[in-house]
């Protein structure tokens, strides 16, 4: 068997075209989107990121705004900001750029953000949102998961589905997305003694922990559909994910490739969670 490669990058530009028509509504109604991110230090990575989300705001007309500080900024600081961005109503979607300095307390700036305006979804009602089967908005990683999953017509309701890492921003809110579609989701992590034992049965296996190879063809069940969140880069620069390509490409029956794959969806679902939320603002000004 040779996997089908569900490419995050084409399906990324079927998103992006159902946001531009959103987006030509919203304007017609005298709004553009506004997204803004707030940047602390110099860490390259991260920069990197923000250049690419900006890229796509500018590509699909989302207004962008990055405000940087530096590394030694205070935590006040932070929290003024992220109040400035809570009232303006130009911005509907505010992102921290993490990892953030380590003076800095994460959870604490996360939670500083207005749910209405967390577009990446890490905000706790957005999370407690969907423990509680309802979704506000959803962590940006996991949300492109399951719209490559439909954009693929992968049948979820009914199916076993293996989660590999448990993380609060892609392991756990993607096994509730899935528990909410009806898939019987198990969730592996580190401290599960056999994982082939879990893989082995999976009809979705999804993988999110940040370890090149840790999962390869004769752990998988023929025929799988397999995601591959993770994103590792080999001593020598390539880029891979959590998954060994060439083994498990061969028993699947669909796969996500590394690049190319998730990742891409994590910027077009940041993208859909902005113009949601200024879809959403200007239904609450028209109450
Ligand atoms: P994390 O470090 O917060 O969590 C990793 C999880 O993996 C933990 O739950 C841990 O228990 C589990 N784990 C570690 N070793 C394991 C093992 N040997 N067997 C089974 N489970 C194990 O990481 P995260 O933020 O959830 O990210 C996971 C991966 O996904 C990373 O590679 C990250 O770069 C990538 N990621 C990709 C995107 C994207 O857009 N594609 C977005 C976010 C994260």
């Amino acid at each position: 068997m040779t996997a089908i490669l569900l490419e995050g990058a084409v399906i990324a530009q079927h998103v992006y075209a159902q946001l531009k028509e959103r987006i030509r509504r919203l304007r017609a109604d005298g709004v553009q989107p506004g997204l803004a991110a707030i940047l602390v230090g110099e860490n390259s990575a991260s920069r990197i990121y923000l250049k690419n989300k900006a890229q796509a705001c500018n590509d699909i007309g989302v207004h962008s705004e990055v405000l940087r500080f530096p590394a030694d900024c205070s935590e006040d600081t932070v929290f003024t900001t992220l109040e400035e961005l809570n009232a303006n109503p130009r911005i509907h979607g505010i992102l921290v750029q993490l990892p953030l300095p380590k003076h800095l307390n994460s959870d604490r700036i996360l939670q500083a953000i207005a749910p209405a305006k967390d577009v990446d979804g890490f905000n706790w009602v957005n999370l407690g949102a969907m423990v509680a089967g309802h979704t506000l908005l959803a962590p940006c990683t996991p949300l492109g998961v399951m719209t490559m999953l439909d954009y693929a017509k992968v049948p979820i309701e009914g199916r076993s589905a293996v989660v590999i890492g448990r993380s609060a921003i892609v392991g756990k809110p993607l096994a509730l997305m899935l528990i909410a579609r009806g898939a019987t989701v198990t969730v592996c992590s580190s401290k599960t003694p056999d994982l082939k034992q879990y893989t082995s049965m999976a009809e979705i296996l999804a993988v999110a922990v940040g370890r090149p190879g840790l999962v390869d063809g004769t752990m998988i069940k023929p025929g799988a559909v397999v995601i591959d969140v993770g994103i590792n880069r080999l001593p020598g620069g390539k880029l891979v994910g959590d998954v060994d390509f060439e083994s498990a490409s061969r028993v699947a029956s669909c796969i996500t490739p590394v690049p190319g794959g998730v990742g891409r969806m994590t910027v077009a679902m940041l993208l859909e969670n902005t113009v949601t939320a200024a879809e959403r603002s200007v239904a609450a000004s028209s109450k």
